[in-house]
């Protein structure tokens, strides 16, 4: 299903959705974020500062809540997502990638149902990159696009006063036909536009890991490599670089007591970050990730080692957030570039 949107008619189409509740990118105190739509959405964004992938792991959420009566069996109450259905519109390509990647971790091997809960109720209504929105991007280097539509249900395509909307999922196509006449029937004409404003998207230059096939192997052979301390040297720990990934999935959870008597309280998983001094903490002591340097490569080699093993793909979608966002400039690229250049 391929239609045009004329630009004016977006907020109708926006507001046909009533059994969804629509978010999009909104500017907020500078920064782009996605909020609950209200009044005008915007799609003039480059890219938000945060993935949506709060949307489906949230950095809190509580499994259960727990009381323990005197005399009395343990209470447990499990609290399930809401199943609120969310649609997100003006996702960039990289954090539709993101999305399968989700998926595979929260459902692969054992069924996580408070992400799946979530996830089969939220949507990806894309906007193709007509180019590159940061210098920080680097898509193409990792198997994506900045036209890419995996993990969307929609995409839409700039095409100056109008939008090129193309269903990528039976969810899409019920998203389009909820705007019914607002979308017109796409001309050969349009068909021609699209096609070139997506291959100039795709020639735009962009940064680039040299040799991404070979990084898995390469990073492997470089486990022990002195440039690791070398290149870590400057981070602070400060967890910007994961909390802001589409794809960074690790997790706490905790038991937070509200009362000791009766014993009353709830189990929380909250955002864990591999960065964090304190995550491979043991309770002897012993930490066997000390240094920022070892630290830096678990996250680099989850990203482009570990994970290619365990699921065929680069765990990274080149979104570029944790390098424009590092306070100290620490770059995945040129980190990931520098430690395999001269490994054979
Ligand atoms: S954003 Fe930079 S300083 Fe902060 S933890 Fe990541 S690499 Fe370290
Ligand atoms: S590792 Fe960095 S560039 Fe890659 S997806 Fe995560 S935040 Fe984006």
């Amino acid at each position: 299903m391929e239609k045009i949107l004329d630009k004016k008619r977006i907020d109708d189409w926006i507001a046909a959705l009533t059994d969804w509740e629509v978010l999009a990118p909104a500017l907020q105190d500078g920064i782009w974020t996605y909020k609950p739509v209200s009044g005008a959405a915007r799609l003039d964004h480059p890219n938000t500062r945060q993935s949506p992938k709060e949307l489906t792991f949230p950095q809190r959420e509580i499994f259960f809540s727990f009381e323990q009566i005197k005399g009395e069996p343990p209470k447990l109450t499990q609290i399930l997502p809401k199943e609120t259905r969310h649609v997100v519109f003006g996702v960039r390509s990289c954090d539709g990638k993101g999305v399968p990647r989700m998926d595979k971790v929260f459902t692969d091997h054992v069924e996580d149902t408070y992400y799946t809960t979530r996830r089969k109720n939220v949507a990806y209504v894309g906007l193709a990159c007509n180019k590159p929105p940061s210098s920080t991007c680097f898509c193409l280097s990792v198997g994506g696009s900045p036209v890419s539509t995996d993990g969307l249900d929609v995409q839409m395509t700039d095409l100056g006063d109008r939008y090129f909307v193309k269903a990528i999922t039976e969810t899409g196509k019920a998203l389009m036909k909820a705007a019914g006449s607002l979308l017109a029937e796409a001309a050969a004409a349009d068909q021609k536009q699209v096609k070139q404003v997506h291959a100039d998207a795709v020639a735009y230059p962009q940064r680039k890991i040299n040799d991404p096939d070979g990084a898995p192997a390469k990073l492997k052979a470089s486990f022990n490599s002195p440039l690791w301390d070398e290149m870590a040297r400057a981070c602070i720990g400060c967890g910007i670089c994961t909390f802001l990934c589409p794809t960074c999935h690790c997790f706490d959870i905790n038991d937070e007591v509200q009362s000791k008597a009766p014993l009353k309280g709830q189990r929380v998983r909250t955002w864990d970050n591999c960065q964090f001094p304190d995550f491979t903490m043991h309770s002897s002591g012993h930490n066997p990730r000390e240094n920022t340097g070892a630290r830096l490569r678990q996250r680099v080699n989850h990203k482009f080692q570990y994970f290619h093993e365990n699921f065929g793909m680069h765990q990274c979608t080149g979104c570029g957030r944790c390098v424009s966002e590092c306070p100290v400039g620490i770059d995945i690229v040129a980190v990931v570039n520098k430690v395999t250049e001269n490994v054979g």
